[in-house]
């Protein structure tokens, strides 16, 4: 069951009041969150709905970031985790709506980790070139990435979703999820219904039929294209308008024949744009009407309010044409509504007699590919598509309201969101399974004592992401002060041997680390220094496959701009991270099977990583370094194996048994450990050090690892 609702009060609430709405609303299930005006005017009308919803529906040139926008909008994200966060039991399921709420679900984890959050965008998710244009888009992304799982209503919009995170984050998502370390967001286009249960009803009330009874004497003489929407310039009302006129131009005849019903809903009337958008709407109207109307006939006609479930359901169903023509709309529940009260229309010889208009810029175009679609930006296409729909022949109409009705019942609003939370349920579970616990107290203790009282302490320690935290660029990630420091410390113990194993470059090796007593496996293991300072390479390579390689991959930057070839002495990498990544990745996929056909059973192979295409010779891997530094070590000899990445995994795999391993990362099984971060794994290479007494005797709870 829901245990409680979290929204907008709705109305500027006087302090004194407050109480008794909290109480009044808590009986029913609901927990209100209140506003003060200043928020309603600069986080409502403000951020939302001159910010955001006309960015997201493609309308840069209506966006009005006013100057405390966004603070309010940060502010009220988080009197929304507060009031959650306050209702929450431990790992509940918190589902978000909509755009006015995208940071709320990283406040929200950073607060509750123990929470299952789902976010759902009711709206379009615009391609990355109008995302980018937000001065917040790197913020409002973070923030949706704190959720277990993100639903869109279509594949389009989770395609832009995806490739938003990709250029404004540098975040490569899969197909279905994004990682962030040790969690996966799921990702997922889940299309809304209409609440089937509620127009069925209204459709078999007694008021509808009375309705439809009163519209059928009315309109008997002409037929009726429908409008209905809210008043909104995504809505593509005046191109509606346009569309109409010129049917009417074609043959001035069909104005007594077909009549123009358009229902406007008020919406967000106290924006001028809104107000000025009607005057603009009323003005076309009675301009066409003046050029096509004669006296008692009016081929326009219009209203301005909201109707109740029976009236609206019996003009769905009295309807010949329902135009349904936004530039922008998430979904558009007006057009399933229509085909649902027609699909349901009594069993006359007029039965299913509508056809539905509908624009390819709405999502329910996604899901209604019965309908006729149209580019709303084409007044010509709209106009014979009114044409077209008056002349369909009655059977193909009703074959086309029966497939679409079938469609619209199987999305109705309880289906979608039950599929919505099973998603949400299956990507929270799998993300408390794979959270690397923190180390305990008692598991801290027992690896001190085990690392204390080894008679030999071997460390092989990858560098990027394990020791040092990954930099925008790899020359920026040279060690700090702290990290020379750590790995001084662990060097100045007696019998201790440190080896950092990179597939950095011998002279970055050499530069970075020379002064430290540290051992180096360099470029993978195939440069080693040893304890005496003293380089060597390994003689059993065969890098008889470089010249090809080069050739191919130099084709490949040329074609590819701001890509670039690394050469190293057994490998040769092709980068792609400063180049447009989405043709970057196309063509790393496309070079990998070309690679590997051409070095056909060869001494090297090819694999893929972030970013680059490297092409390294077999037998030079981090495995081999392990398994050459290790022979001389005994059964109770400490040998503890830090790395992030897949090259690290050739390490653990070469260590001798009883060797531990400490990941970077998300939890793999051949992990003993593992901590999220660099730094976790700094701090717990210092709590190693925390006493240099070494001589403490083993206790019996070593024995536990
Ligand atoms: N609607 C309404 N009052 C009316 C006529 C329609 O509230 O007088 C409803 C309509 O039934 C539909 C909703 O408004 O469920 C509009 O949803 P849609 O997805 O079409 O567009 P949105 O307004 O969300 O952009």
């Amino acid at each position: 069951g829901i245990r409680s609702w979290v929204g907008w009060a709705g109305a500027n609430i006087a302090e004194a009041n407050k109480q008794r709405v909290r109480e009044a609303m808590d009986d029913q299930g609901l927990s209100p969150v209140f506003l003060t005006q200043e928020e309603e005017r600069h986080y409502y009308a403000g951020m939302c709905n001159s910010v955001l919803w006309p960015l997201l529906h493609y309308f840069p040139s209506k966006v009005d970031l006013g100057e405390q926008s966004w603070a309010h909008y940060v502010k009220v994200n988080h009197k929304f985790a507060d009031a959650i966060a306050e209702v929450a039991e431990h790992n509940d399921q918190v589902w978000i709506h909509d755009f006015h709420l995208m940071l709320l679900p990283a406040m929200l984890r950073s607060r509750r980790p123990d929470l299952h959050i789902g976010f759902f965008l009711h709206v379009p998710f615009p391609s990355s070139e109008l995302w980018r244009l937000l001065p917040q888009r790197e913020a409002l992304l973070r923030g949706l990435l704190g959720a277990d799982h993100i639903g869109f209503h279509t594949a389009d919009y989770l395609r832009h979703f995806r490739s938003s995170c990709l250029r404004v984050l540098g975040i490569e998502p899969e197909a279905d999820h994004i990682t962030q370390g040790a969690r996966r967001i799921g990702l997922g286009a889940h299309p809304i219904g209409t609440d089937v249960e509620r127009f069925q009803k209204a459709l078999n009330s007694p008021a509808a039929f009375g309705k439809s009874a009163e519209f059928i004497e009315r309109w008997k003489e002409r037929k009726i294209v429908l409008g209905v929407e809210r008043l909104d310039y995504t809505k593509g009302i005046p191109a509606k308008l346009k569309a109409f006129e010129r049917f009417l131009e074609r043959d001035p005849k069909r104005a007594s024949e077909v009549a123009m019903l358009q229902l406007l809903v008020p919406s967000r009337e106290e924006h001028e744009g809104y107000r000025a958008l009607l005057r603009e709407i009323e003005k076309e109207i009675s301009r066409i009407n003046g050029r096509f109307g004669k006296p008692g006939l009016t081929p326009l006609e219009y209203m301005h309010t909201n109707l109740e479930d029976p009236e609206l359901v019996a003009l769905y169903r009295h309807a010949n044409v329902m135009m349904v023509a936004p530039v922008r709309d998430g979904m558009n529940l007006v057009a399933q509504e229509f085909v649902l009260c027609q699909g349901h229309a009594p069993h006359t010889p007029d039965h299913a007699r509508g056809m539905l208009i509908l624009s390819e810029f709405a999502g329910a175009a996604m899901v209604l590919p019965h309908a006729m679609l149209v580019n709303p930006w084409d007044i010509d296409a709209l106009s014979d598509a009114i044409e077209g729909a008056l002349r369909m022949p009655q059977t193909e109409r009703q074959l086309r309201i029966a497939d679409m009705t079938e469609r619209v019942i199987e999305l109705d609003s309880r289906a979608w969101a039950r599929g919505f939370l099973e998603k949400l349920d299956r990507a929270a579970q799998h993300n408390s399974r794979t959270q690397p616990a923190p180390i305990d107290a008692q598991a801290m203790a027992n690896l001190r004592t085990r690392f204390r009282s080894a008679k030999h302490r071997r460390l092989f320690l990858d560098y990027d992401g394990t020791l040092c935290e990954i930099a925008a660029r790899p020359e920026l990630a040279s060690p700090t002060a702290e990290i020379l420091d750590l790995l001084k410390q662990l060097t100045d113990l007696p019998n201790t041997e440190v080896h950092l194993v990179s597939g950095r470059h011998q002279t970055t090796m050499a530069n970075w680390f020379g002064e430290l007593p540290v051992l180096i496996g360099a470029e993978h293991g195939y440069y080693r220094r040893d304890k005496s300072g003293k380089w060597t390479s390994q003689s059993n390579v065969d890098l008889s496959w470089m010249p090809r390689v080069r050739e191919l991959l130099t084709e490949t930057v040329e074609e590819v701009p701001g890509s670039f070839l690394e050469t190293k002495s057994c490998a040769m990498a092709w980068h792609y991270r400063l180049a447009d990544p989405a043709y970057g990745k196309w063509r790393a996929r496309e070079l990998v099977p070309m690679l590997q056909e051409s070095l056909n059973s060869e001494n090297a192979e090819p694999l893929l990583g972030h970013a680059v295409v490297e092409v390294r010779a077999k037998g030079a891997d981090k495995g081999c370094y392990v398994a050459e530094h290790i022979e001389d070590l005994d059964a109770d000899d400490f040998v503890l194996c830090a790395g992030d990445d897949r090259t690290d995994l050739d390490m653990y795999r070469r260590l001798p048994p009883g060797a531990l391993v400490c990941h970077v990362g998300s939890l793999i099984p051949t992990a003993q450990f593992v901590v999220d971060t660099p730094a976790a794994l700094r701090d717990l290479l210092t709590n190693l050090l925390s006493d240099n007494s070494l001589d403490l005797p083993a206790d019996e709870t070593m024995q536990h690892l």
